[in-house]
């Protein structure tokens, strides 16, 4: 895998601080599965966070820390027992961590239509912001959008080109405020991403925005 696009230090540092929303640490996550570059920098950040707390002075905690912890703690070690499995039994272009959510092959999912060579899966993680698997066919334009909130996108299957370069398995756009781009596909296969944001507004806006020129056709 010849990854090219990264995520943002900021990205990694709220990665290894735990204040991503449950889809965006998940996607990270995934990245990191097949990055050692990006592992590498988690490392690092969690060693700077872990200087940083020795500094700051004891603060009371609220009434629902250990709930949090605890839930949060379930999901590590949901991860942690996902990256068990072996790599060759995982199918092609699934990370372990999203194994965790799928268990099965991408062309196995209930893809449901969502306008011309647009397909999605909602993963219905809950929680702040939204998660989805996008299905796009050769030589489809992705109409994109400007925004405020952040959005994360991971290339599980095949490649995109836009303005900004051409993305294919592995690699991550992570995109924060006034990007403009229109991906398409750039090959004769489907390109199958997984998008998470942190904002559900925000993606009601970009789903929207893709839908409506492919209704209009
Ligand atoms: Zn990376």
């Amino acid at each position: 895998m010849n990854i090219r696009h990264h995520f943002d230090d900021a990205t990694l540092m709220a990665y290894a601080s735990g204040s991503l929303p449950k889809g965006m640490a998940l996607l990270v996550a995934c990245h990191l599965h097949w990055c050692p570059e990006c592992r590498e920098r988690v490392r690092q950040a969690e060693a700077v966070g872990g200087a940083l707390l020795e500094q700051i002075e004891p603060q009371a905690m609220p009434d629902n820390a250990l709930q949090q912890l605890m839930a949060r703690l379930d999901d590590d070690m949901a991860a942690e027992v996902s990256s068990l499995v072996s790599p060759a039994l995982l199918p092609e272009g699934v990370p372990a961590p999203l194994h965790h959510y799928i268990r099965g092959s991408l062309d196995d999912l209930p893809w449901k239509r969502l306008g011309y060579g647009v397909h999605h899966v909602d993963l219905n993680l809950g929680g702040k912001g939204t998660t989805r698997l996008l299905k796009i066919a050769p030589g489809v334009s992705v109409p994109h959008h400007t925004h405020t909130g952040n959005e994360l996108t991971l290339i599980l299957r095949g490649s995109y080109s836009d303005e900004i370069g051409r993305f294919s398995a592995g690699d991550v756009a992570d995109l924060d405020g006034e990007v403009h781009h229109q991906p398409i596909v750039d090959t004769d296969q489907d390109c199958i991403c997984l998008i998470a944001t942190d904002s559900p507004l925000k993606f009601t806006g970009l789903m929207g925005r893709l839908v409506q020129p492919f209704i209009g056709m």
